[in-house]
């Protein structure tokens, strides 16, 4: 077992918080504000090897590791969260390419990714289904070698900008995870309309938008998974981007916290500083042990899926976890601020509204205990005796 960063790695995360702190920093509030996408950001990022992270060499891409990517969207979300998860966002509309193209699709639509500055997208849910995949009721009619897409996706981070978008739909909704197929879709084909920005509650520089399909024929070379296999592919794909979102949620706590060690020696109550004083000593101390724990859980999902080890119990445990501790640690970092954290005009009030994203989107908080209790209710082997008979 190694705790220890290599020295490539450190050299990543260094070049990542330049970045961050170079050029997503400045803009972050301003961002945040206007709600416009910060198009000039991500395109820097791309100038600059930090975005399609996951894509690997022999399409011309980096092909970072999980945990070298965790590395680099910890330090981005640092800065600011909603700027992270439009840069990842090309690593989640491309993971379903990279797991299951095939190599003419790999070659087409991942070098394009990496030579030209092109953004993709993902999409699932659906306005009447998120957590439900299986559920979905966006329609794939075969129509030769070709399919022909109907249907609204909703919530589709970066789709307003996107030039591709990998959708998931169904040949038949009655036939649940069986019926689900995945397309790459080109948005310049026919009958794609791509809505306007959905206003949002945190990580309002992420661009978020409902896709209209409309008889949009997919040809047969953009056919990314066949009915039955779409349903699978989704949930691969989420198992490898899942450990990216903890460590978003480590960067928005990570920021909150420093934050808040900073104000704590400053601001002065009753004629000492308040981080003299034990209760928030304590606060501050469990936000480190916390984010140093969703790290190393964070770090073990995503190291799981750079081994090929079947990482979907801990990418939802990671997930989980980080999420809840970004919530907790910035709902603390408001309470340390008092009335200061409650002004939009101090960072913490922002990562405060960032963090409550983490909970909800690649599968809620719920739907990650709902994996994790399957796993210790009907598979986890016990240590000690059963207590009479072992269930069958
Ligand atoms: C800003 C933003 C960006 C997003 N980006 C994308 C994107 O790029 N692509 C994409 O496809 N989707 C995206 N999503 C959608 C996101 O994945 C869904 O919102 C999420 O999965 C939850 O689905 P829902 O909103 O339909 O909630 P629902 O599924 O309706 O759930 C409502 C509530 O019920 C709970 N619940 C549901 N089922 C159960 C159950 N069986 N047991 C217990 N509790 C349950 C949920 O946890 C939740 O608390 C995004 C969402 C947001 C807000």
């Amino acid at each position: 077992m190694d705790f220890i960063l290599s020295e490539e790695q450190k050299a990543l995360q260094k070049k990542a918080r330049e970045f961050a702190i170079r050029e997503v920093l400045p803009v972050a509030r301003k961002y945040d504000e206007s709600e416009e996408f910060p198009l000039p950001v991500i395109k820097k990022a791309w100038e600059e090897g930090l975005l399609n992270l996951g894509i690997p060499k022999e399409y011309g891409g980096p092909g970072f590791s999980l945990v070298d990517s965790c590395i680099v969207v910890e330090e981005i979300s640092s800065a600011c969260p909603g700027i992270a998860t439009s840069v990842f966002d090309n690593s989640l509309g491309a993971e379903p390419i990279i797991i299951g193209g095939n190599e003419e699709q790999k070659q087409r639509i991942l070098t394009e990714l990496v030579n030209e500055f092109k953004l993709i997208a993902f999409a699932t849910s659906e306005p009447t289904m998120g957590s439900d995949v299986a559920g979905m009721k966006c329609l794939a009619e075969k129509d030769g070698d070709e399919f022909i897409l109907n249907g609204n996706k909703f919530w589709i981070t970066n789709g307003g900008f996107a030039d591709y978008i990998t959708v998931f739909a169904t040949v038949d909704p009655e036939k649940k995870h069986k019926g689900i197929a995945t397309f790459i879709v080109d948005t310049k084909s026919e009958g794609v309309k791509l809505g306007k920005h959905i206003p949002k509650l945190g990580q309002r520089s992420s661009n978020t938008v409902s896709v209209g399909l409309k008889n949009v024929r997919i040809p047969k070379e953009n056919i990314l998974a066949r009915p039955g296999r779409g349903f699978i592919l989704g949930m691969q794909t989420f198992a490898h981007t899942r450990p990216a979102i903890g460590a978003f949620a480590i960067g928005c706590a990570r920021s909150a916290m420093e934050y808040s060690i900073d104000y704590a020696q400053k601001r002065e109550t009753f004629g000492r500083p308040i981080g003299n004083y034990q209760v928030i000593q304590e606060k501050i101390a469990n936000m480190y042990k916390d984010i140093e724990a969703a790290r190393l859980l964070t770090y073990k999902a995503a190291w799981e899926a750079d081994q090929g080890i079947d990482n979907n119990l801990s990418s939802a445990i990671a997930k989980a976890f980080a999420s809840d501790v970004a919530m907790n640690v910035t709902t603390e970092a408001v309470q340390i601020f008092g009335g200061y954290g409650y002004l939009r005009t101090f960072p913490v009030e922002k990562l405060f509204r960032d963090a409550k994203l983490y909970q909800i989107y690649e599968g809620t908080s719920e739907i990650q205990r709902i994996v994790i209790s399957r796993f210790v209710m009907k598979r986890y082997e016990h240590a000690m005796p059963y207590l009479g008979k072992k269930r069958s």
